[in-house]
């Protein structure tokens, strides 16, 4: 059982993302808790950076029933939600990948009510430093105020992308594609290099090509691999009950024989991989650190493009964008960069051995956020790692937690009553980014909270 303080909790909320903003919903149901405070710097309460998008095209990586709901027995709000509201009219499998900006709608909503009742309050600043103060925290913001909680909710969410490395920073290279306007500067005539081909990598492909660029775009990564196309399910598979070997490699074989055999009673293997990503937070914390890192090593390029998947027309339309030759995929390293008056010369070293030569007018780097904690640029964790309230997380990935998400000090203390939700506990859980994860985290948690309300 956690040890936290007696009486009633002031809780802090940090990052008003989903994360934030699906806390906040769990724990304003939690009698003792008195009041709850989310703290966003930039004010986007409920929505966050994934679901701010505003184009259209943004669309949900996963078909609206799979996003879930906001508590334990809810787990098709969002698509009651959309029927509800008139919104759920769709005419085929393709169009139930609603744009982004409709979740962040639906939880937006959901955040607003809970904040009209007066049970959560908001505040746009940002914190930059959380220390101990008993016997809770106190947190620092960047307005210079200073307030304490007895309990705090690190909801930070994914940091930018670091710069790839070897490419020397211009204003012709893009590290993060998601800043406001990233893309505006790039005229429709001008070539583009992609670094990346998962789904951060497609969606900026469909936003250029949506925007009308008229030049073909190159997309690079070590493997050359794009997502795979996602497919309806009609049920969800029993989940695989033991597994054989404790090994990656074993884990894999059996995931593999089991979605063949569900295959052949007509059950897609999307399915089969949906019901596998539950299980496998349990996994990775059980696995042997020899493990983690073989998957990391090995397995993980070819788990990404079966987990994050795409929409089937989107894939169509990346399929159309090759055939007519608006699209390249390649397979390979970057090996050499140099800056050009129009953008870089670029020699790539192609999977299987050939070297290549290419010019861009820009790069784009598609690679995604930054894992390593030691390396954001989020004032708060810079903080948190120098003052040792946090250390980094296994593999060097986010912070370190335990089991219930509370951070570990420097000391690898846990700091009851100060948890850290979604990307920041990748080290600990691996697969913690998808809004069903997130929400798990959270209930999770709001059970234990209340356990120890009623000890
Ligand atoms: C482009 C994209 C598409 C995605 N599509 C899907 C999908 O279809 N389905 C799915 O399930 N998942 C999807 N995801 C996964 C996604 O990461 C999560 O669903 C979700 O966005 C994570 O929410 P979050 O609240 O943790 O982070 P964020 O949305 O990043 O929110 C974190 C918030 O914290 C704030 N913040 C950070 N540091 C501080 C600080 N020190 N002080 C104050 N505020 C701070 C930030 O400003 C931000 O508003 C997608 C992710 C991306 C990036």
């Amino acid at each position: 059982m956690t040890q936290l303080p007696a009486g009633q909790w002031r809780v802090a909320i940090i990052g008003g993302g989903i994360a934030g903003a699906l806390s906040a919903l769990a724990l304003s149901k939690i009698p003792r808790i008195a009041a709850t405070t989310i703290f966003d710097r930039d004010g986007a309460f409920g929505r966050g950076l994934a679901y701010s998008a505003k184009a259209a095209w943004h669309r949900l990586n996963v078909p609206a029933y799979k996003m879930g709901g906001i508590g334990a027995e809810d787990t098709e709000g969002f698509a009651d939600w959309l029927a509800e509201t008139g919104q759920a009219n769709w005419p085929d499998y393709s169009a139930s990948f609603v744009p982004r900006r409709v979740y962040g709608d639906y939880i937006a909503a959901q955040l607003s009510d809970t904040v009209t009742s007066g049970r959560v309050t908001t505040q746009t600043d940002a914190v930059i430093d959380v220390a101990k103060w008993a016997p809770g925290y106190e947190l620092t913001l960047a307005s210079g105020h200073r307030q304490s909680f007895d309990l705090v909710f690190l909801c930070l969410g994914n940091p930018s992308p670091s710069p790839f490395p070897g490419i020397e920073p211009s204003p012709r290279s893009i590290t993060d594609v998601w800043a406001p306007g990233a893309l505006d500067p790039i005229a429709m005539n001008e070539r583009v290099l992609v670094i990346g081909t998962g789904a951060t990598a497609v969606d900026v492909v469909i936003d250029l090509h949506r925007r009308g660029l008229q030049q073909p775009i190159t997309m690079i990564s070590r493997r050359g691999l794009l997502p795979l196309v996602d497919a309806p399910a009609e049920i969800d598979p029993a989940p695989v009950e033991h597994w054989p070997q404790a090994t990656a490699r074993g884990i894999f074989a059996a995931l593999r024989d089991d979605t063949r055999r569900k295959m052949e009673a007509g059950v897609p293997w999307q399915t089969s991989i949906d019901t596998f990503r539950l299980q496998i937070a349990g996994l990775w914390t059980e696995a042997p650190q020899i493990e983690r890192e073989r998957f990391s090593r090995h397995l993980r390029a070819i788990w990404l493009v079966h987990r994050h998947r795409l929409a089937p027309d989107v894939a169509q339309l990346l399929e159309q964008l090759q055939s007519a030759g608006l699209l390249h995929v390649l397979a390979g390293r970057i090996s050499t960069t140099d800056r050009t008056s129009a953008g870089y010369d670029i020699a790539i070293r192609q999977r299987g051995g050939d070297t290549m030569q290419m010019s861009t007018d820009w790069i784009l780097n598609c690679t995604g956020p930054e894992e390593r904690y030691d390396r954001i640029a989020n004032p708060l964790v810079g903080s948190m790692l120098a003052s040792g309230m946090a250390r980094r997380g296994n593999q060097g990935l986010g912070l370190d937690v335990d089991d219930n998400c509370q951070l570990r000090d420097t000391s690898g203390s846990v700091q009851h009553g100060l948890y850290a939700i979604g990307h920041a506990t990748r080290g600990a859980f691996w697969e913690v980014t998808a809004a069903t994860n997130i929400r798990r985290q959270i209930l999770a948690i709001a059970d234990q909270l209340n356990v120890a309300a009623d000890c």
